[in-house]
Parts: structure tokens; C-alpha cells; sequence
């Protein structure tokens, strides 16, 4: 008999999982305003709100915590992080953040002016909200198949080169900040992008003469997609294809929350001396001095340690295994969701689990609602809340993707818990004709609304 796939990783240390009666989370979702992120910890049975720094670290990342040098400059923790990135990323220069959005203030700072374009794939919330605050405009060129839900395609994150082509030709070269491309990319569902794709807008880039920079948090996972899916990559290791990925690219933004699989903490990465010193700048008025940046020495070791271990083929196979496995059990169960799953979440299509629902009344918030209420299971809304208003007519932006996403952190849940999950979704699913109305804004903010937005059930 073939032996079955087994998780690289024993569990040395455990938490509770809180439970809870529908009638206390009825009461709990109402005094959180019917907005995910107001819930405290302790209603939530199992946690999919994200997989940003709610992973498990290792004995390994935790043994090097109590190494941590934490000397203001020069810490040799910088120097472990520092020698850490050069190695998964090939970038010689370096600037530690406290996360994923500092890097991006901080580049964007030496990046981004006014009425500039931002051509990329779908950018992630915060890129686009950093971009549009400095009155700057994201330019999404994903491929249009990522749009259809159903089609299976191995690279629904890519960058459709003839949409990336017209922005830079229609436009001076000054009025492009540069090109981002997020990978895996998130908005799109946790879609990869291939090789060839990098390669062709490192193509672009030259030919234009702007800069390329990848939005890197789930950069692993997108070198096992390449490994997995992509013709001439099966024999090569995941840090290989991670260096050939990053050689096509200017520099990166990191959110090490995710793939590097620590609580807190991000970089940047650069391969010109002149980017990188304009933005050490930045990053002492933003951050800290540039050999710490708003990390501790001990984190920073923590992050050394887990740029090697989230790049590990066995871990990620069993992570992006278990991704697999929740949405499998989903699909079984009839419940619409998008197809090929990603790396690290499935998102169930709340358009075609509501349709009596129209996208003026939420329905992705209200799935997410509902599935909160049926087992307190905390999922987010990628839809018309997180899409914002748009900044020149405040008007909502409906681009008619109504999604729910459950993120599966790293190394937290086992496939029981994923059991259970489906089998909530499944019972959400067997009374969504009952479900009649959405929910709508009572108070939001300008920008990012999403995270602190007030609603109310119609
Ligand atoms: C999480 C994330 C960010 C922002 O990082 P934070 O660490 O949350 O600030 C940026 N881009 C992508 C693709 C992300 O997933």
C-alpha cells in the first residue's frame, strides 16, 4: 500500500479552541456591528479571518527568539536576516519593516507622486490604499479568465502582457511609479503567476524603462505552483525557482506574516544601491534605523529562520495540501466556490450562493455573517466593502466579485477542524433560501473601510 502524505511537523504545544451557542454569537456579531474584525478572539471557534501572522512558529524559531541581539545598529539578528534574504531572494539590499503595508509606505514614499500609474496584477488592499493615498492610480491587468470562477486555468494571477503593454505605451514613462506584481495574487483568489508571465513583464520593463517590484508575501507558495504546474520546473527546488522568480524583478515588498511564517514583521528588497538609500531615508522616519526598522532582533531571527522553513517543498505541499482538502470537501458538498483553489484560502462565491442577494446589500458580508452565526467560523469579505469607494466619485465600486475567503493559517488546524469548516458551510448552504436580506453601511471610513466599517441586517 502507498504510504499517505503526512504533515513534516509534530505539535509540541497547544490552545484552546473556543466554543460557543448560536445564541451568544447572534448577540456577539450585533455588538460588532456585523464587521469580522470586531469580534474578539474568543468568539471565534476556528479562525479564517487571514493567514497574516497567525501562524505556528517552530521549536527552531523560537529557540533562535532567545539569540536575538538587540543592539539599536548592527545587530547580528540583522545581519541574520539580512544574509537570510540574500539567500531566498538574491536582493543584496535590504531594509527591515514592522510589516508587509510599512514596506510599502516606505517604497512608495520614493515611488509614488501624485496622478502617477501603478500597472500590476490586482493589488492587495493595503498596496492599493497606500497607492490611491497618495492620489496615485492602481492599474489591475490581471488575465480576464481570473474572472471566471469555474475555468480552470493554472495561472489565474498572471498579468495579460497586452493590457500591461497599453498602460506603458499610452502613458510618459515619468507618469509610472512602476510595475507591482503580487504573488500569489490574493484579490484574484489566491492565484499564482507563472514563470514565463514574470518574465514577459520583466520584458516590458525594460523595454519602457520602469521599474518592477514584486509584492512578495506568498512568494513560496507561488514557487510551488510553478514546481507543481508549470512545464521545465518539477526538478527544481522551491529556492531555486524562488531566485529565478525574484532575478526578474527590480526589488520586493515582504509581508513575512505569511510566508516566512512569523506573528509580525516585513522587508523590502532591492537590487540598485540608489532605490534602497532613498529609501533607508523613509525607513528611519517611518520604521526605525535601517538595521532594525520596527523589528526586534529576536523577531528578526524569528523571520531569518522562517524564510527557510516556508520554503520547505514538504511543508508547502502540506499546507497548499490542506487548502486543497477544505476546498475538495467543499465542492463535494455542492458548495459554490473558486476554482483552481489557492495556495492559502478557499473563497466561496457568495453570487452564486445568495443570488437573492443583490451586491448593494453585501452578499459576501452577509455569507460571511451567516457562517459565523451557523459555527462560529470567521471569515472575510473580498467584495464590494473591501473594493471601497472610488476616490474621484465616492460612488461603490461594484466589480460584481462577491467573495467569502477562508484563510488557513499556517501549520494551526488540522484536517478535523477542516471537517468541521465544510460541514458548517454545507448547513449555511442547505438554508440559504431562507437567507432574504443583506445587510447595509451604517458609518465607514474614507479609505480601508472594510476593517472598521459599522452595518446593520435590512
Ligand atoms: C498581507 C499582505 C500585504 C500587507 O502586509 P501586512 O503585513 O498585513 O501589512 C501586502 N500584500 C499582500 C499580497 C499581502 O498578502
Amino acid at each position: 500500500m502507498e504510504l499517505p502524505f503526512i504533515e513534516p511537523y509534530k505539535i509540541k504545544m497547544v490552545e484552546p479552541v473556543y466554543t460557543s451557542t448560536r445564541d451568544q454569537r447572534e448577540k456577539w456579531i450585533s455588538d460588532a456591528r456585523f464587521n469580522m474584525f470586531n469580534l474578539k478572539s474568543e468568539q471565534v471557534t476556528i479562525d479564517l479571518l487571514t493567514d497574516s501572522g497567525t501562524g505556528a512558529m517552530s521549536d527552531r524559531q523560537w529557540s533562535v527568539l532567545m539569540l536575538g541581539d538587540e543592539s539599536y545598529a548592527g545587530a547580528s539578528s540583522y545581519y541574520n536576516l539580512k544574509n537570510a534574504v540574500a539567500e531566498i531572494t538574491g536582493f543584496k539590499y535590504f531594509l527591515p519593516t514592522h510589516q508587509g503595508r510599512a514596506a510599502e509606505n516606505v517604497l512608495f514614499s520614493v515611488l509614488v507622486r501624485e496622478g502617477d500609474l501603478v500597472p500590476g496584477n490586482s493589488h492587495f488592499d493595503t498596496t492599493k490604499g497606500h497607492i490611491e493615498f497618495r492620489k496615485a492610480i492602481p492599474v489591475d491587468c490581471t488575465v480576464d479568465i481570473a474572472s471566471d470562477f469555474t475555468k480552470w486555468d493554472p495561472f489565474k494571477g498572471n498579468v495579460d502582457l497586452d493590457k500591461l503593454e497599453d498602460v506603458l505605451k499610452k502613458n510618459p514613462r515619468e507618469k509610472i511609479a512602476c510595475i507591482i506584481v503580487t504573488i500569489t495574487n490574493n484579490t484574484a483568489g489566491g492565484q499564482p503567476v507563472s514563470m514565463a508571465n514574470l518574465r514577459g513583464i520583466r520584458g516590458l520593463a525594460d523595454k519602457y524603462g520602469v521599474k518592477f517590484f514584486l509584492d512578495s508575501a506568498r512568494f513560496a507558495e507561488n514557487a510551488w505552483f510553478i514546481k507543481t504546474r508549470e512545464e521545465g520546473y518539477a526538478d527544481k527546488t522551491i529556492r531555486e525557482i524562488a531566485l529565478e522568480m525574484f532575478s526578474y524583478a527590480d526589488g520586493m515588498t515582504m509581508s513575512a506574516k505569511k510566508d516566512a511564517i512569523v506573528n509580525m514583521g516585513g522587508f523590502i528588497g532591492f537590487r540598485d544601491d540608489e532605490t534602497f538609500r532613498n529609501a533607508s531615508t523613509y525607513n528611519i522616519i517611518y520604521e526605525g534605523f535601517i538595521t532594525y526598522g520596527g523589528m526586534s532582533g529576536r523577531d528578526m531571527n524569528a523571520l531569518a529562520q522562517g524564510l527557510y522553513e516556508g520554503t520547505d517543498y514538504e511543508f508547502l505541499s502540506s499546507r497548499i495540501g490542506q487548502t486543497d482538502y477544505l476546498g475538495s470537501k467543499m465542492k463535494e458538498y455542492g458548495i459554490p466556490v473558486l476554482e483552481p483553489f489557492g495556495g492559502h484560502a478557499i473563497f466561496i462565491d457568495a453570487k452564486r450562493f445568495l443570488p437573492q442577494i443583490p451586491d448593494e446589500e453585501f452578499p459576501a458580508q452577509a455569507l460571511c455573517v451567516e457562517i459565523y452565526i451557523e459555527g462560529g467560523i470567521r471569515g472575510t469579505e473580498i467584495g464590494t466593502l473591501m473594493a471601497d469607494r472610488d476616490p474621484v466619485t465616492r460612488e461603490n465600486r461594484f466589480s460584481g466579485k462577491e467573495l467569502v475567503r477562508l484563510a488557513i493559517p499556517r501549520r494551526v488546524y488540522t484536517d478535523n477542524h477542516m471537517d468541521y469548516v465544510a460541514a458548517v458551510v454545507k448547513n449555511v448552504f442547505d438554508r440559504k433560501d431562507s437567507i432574504k436580506k443583506g445587510l447595509r453601511i451604517v458609518s465607514e471610513a474614507p479609505i480601508l473601510r472594510h476593517f472598521t466599517v459599522e452595518m446593520e441586517r435590512i
